[in-house]
């Protein structure tokens, strides 16, 4: 969806992303770690059910949650926000 009203201090990677390499992912690891608006919490329902290793940070301002989902190549890992319904389909899939 590209109909974002504002854009919230969150929004600082493309949603859906995934990542170039190791040190892409280490660096947006650390910017997130950097930044304030992010808070870690537990991981409720992984996006992939196949072992992948998953962070969810909870934004301080607007409350959107995002998952980083570590690379495990040859997939190269993702960052996006939870949305009930999308992951609803992920899982019917
Ligand atoms: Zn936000």
């Amino acid at each position: 969806m590209k109909s974002n009203m504002n854009e919230c201090e969150c929004e600082i990677r493309e949603e859906g992303k995934s990542f170039k390499g190791w040190s892409d992912y280490y660096d947006f690891q650390e910017k997130i770690t950097k930044n304030s608006v992010f808070q870690e919490i537990p991981v409720d329902k992984p996006l992939y059910n196949i072992g992948l290793e998953e962070k969810w940070y909870k934004c301080m301002l607007c409350e959107k949650i995002w998952r980083l989902v570590t690379p495990d190549p040859p997939f190269a890992g993702q960052w996006r926000k939870i949305n009930e319904k999308e992951d609803a389909a992920h899982r019917n899939d």
